[in-house]
């Protein structure tokens, strides 16, 4: 809850000003979505432009957060800040539409797996991906570790249509930054020391 209103509060923190009459008295408002009569300061925006009240605003984002479209909306938006840090001068990103269809084509082979597996000839084998909002005030709360994450193929590279892949959060910090050629080298090792046999 604190972080999705943290963004939309922020977004409106520069208009929030009291609405004052010619008489300087501050005005109230009839809220269109509760009815309720309220003053100024229940709203957060400016003048006669927020019709819904910050009670009602709030349980609408709170609402939308609670979607898989708004999960992946909180997704989108953490991924292009992560890019834009990375990379100041970076080129446009794809939009939230895209990202959307992204995830649908995911699903068309996946389902709500995983995409970190054998394949889908082995389906079973791809952990569930969850889109659990808790809305936890406390940072360093346990992240639920089947949760959908985005991961970039190539750790080094922007999130690029080509470059995502939908996991998991526990398949994500396990992998970390891994590149391709750290696979390899993990491979050439592990073949070294215990062979090919016993590989399944
Ligand atoms: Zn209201």
């Amino acid at each position: 809850m604190q972080t999705v209103l943290g963004c939309f509060q922020e977004r409106l923190a520069y208009s929030e000003e009291p609405m004052e009459d010619l008489a300087g008295k501050k005005m109230k408002k009839k809220c269109t979505k509760c009815g309720e009569v309220k003053s100024s300061t229940a709203y957060y925006g400016k003048k006669t432009k927020e019709t819904h009240c910050k009670t009602c605003t709030n349980a609408r984002v709170k609402k939308y957060a609670l979607t898989e479209r708004g999960y992946l909306n909180k997704k989108y938006r953490d991924m292009i800040r992560k890019d834009s840090k990375k990379h100041s001068a970076s080129g446009r990103h794809f939009t939230f539409e895209e990202f959307l269809a992204a995830f649908e084509k995911h699903k068309s082979i996946y389902g709500m797996r995983s995409a970190w597996g054998p394949g889908v000839d082995n389906i079973e084998q791809h952990l569930p991906i969850t889109t659990i909002v808790t809305f936890d005030p406390d940072k360093k709360a346990k992240r639920i570790s089947s949760n959908l994450s985005v991961d970039r193929l190539n750790p080094s590279g922007e999130y690029t249509l080509q470059n995502i892949i939908f996991i998991r959060g526990d398949e994500n910090s396990r992998k970390k930054d891994t590149t391709y050629n750290d696979c390899l080298i993990h491979i050439k090792l592990y073949e070294e020391r215990y062979g090919t046999d016993d590989l399944e």
